[in-house]
């Protein structure tokens, strides 16, 4: 395992990333939606750098295919527990790899029409977007390798590393 982000370093741009919402959402109430499992770690800590009023709910993405790409069509596995209308949702994702998965999301979200929508991404490949998608908040760009740690997996293993690491 090579270590990629140093645990202290996510640490510090996750605060970041939080005083940003934090000014950026002043006097609102954000629905902050989690995608698991990947973003589990990153919410659960961003979460706590909102010096804001906010509500949680999370959503399950499935995809088909094999555990290192995201292969075929994307599922919404489980949906999120309440509706979002008029709501300032901020749609937390681990990676952006194609932005496939992202951009499904966001346009399934919109249908149900937020007040606002915007997506926050611990990591994106740049490199390899295939899709349009934009992420307001990114907290680093990272070439295309294949990374796991902070919630992120292979084969479900390694989420707990506390950093970013490549196998
Ligand atoms: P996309 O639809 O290609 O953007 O794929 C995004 C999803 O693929 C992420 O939410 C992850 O679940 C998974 N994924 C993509 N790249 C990696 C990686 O480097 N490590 C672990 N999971 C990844
Ligand atoms: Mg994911």
């Amino acid at each position: 395992m090579d270590v990629l982000i140093e645990e202290a370093d996510i640490r510090r741009r996750v605060a970041e990333i939080g005083r940003r919402i934090t000014g950026d959402y002043q006097g609102r109430k954000p629905h902050v939606v989690g995608v698991l499992k990947g973003a589990a770690i990153f919410h659960a800590d961003l979460v706590r750098e909102l010096k804001l009023p906010i509500t949680a709910d999370f959503l399950t993405v499935s995809s088909y295919g094999s555990s290192r790409k995201q292969v075929g069509p994307v599922r919404l596995a489980k949906d999120l527990d309440g509706a979002i209308t008029g709501m300032d949702v901020i749609l937390v994702e681990d990676v952006i790899d194609t932005g496939n998965t992202a951009a499904l999301l966001l346009e399934r979200l919109w249908e149900r029409q937020p007040a606002s929508l915007r997506l926050c991404a611990l990591l994106s490949k740049r490199s390899c977007h295939q899709s349009t998608v934009e992420a307001h908040y990114v907290g680093f760009e990272i070439s295309d390798s294949f990374v796991v740690g902070y919630g992120l997996d292979y084969n479900q293993m390694y989420r707990n590393l506390p950093y970013i690491g490549t196998i």
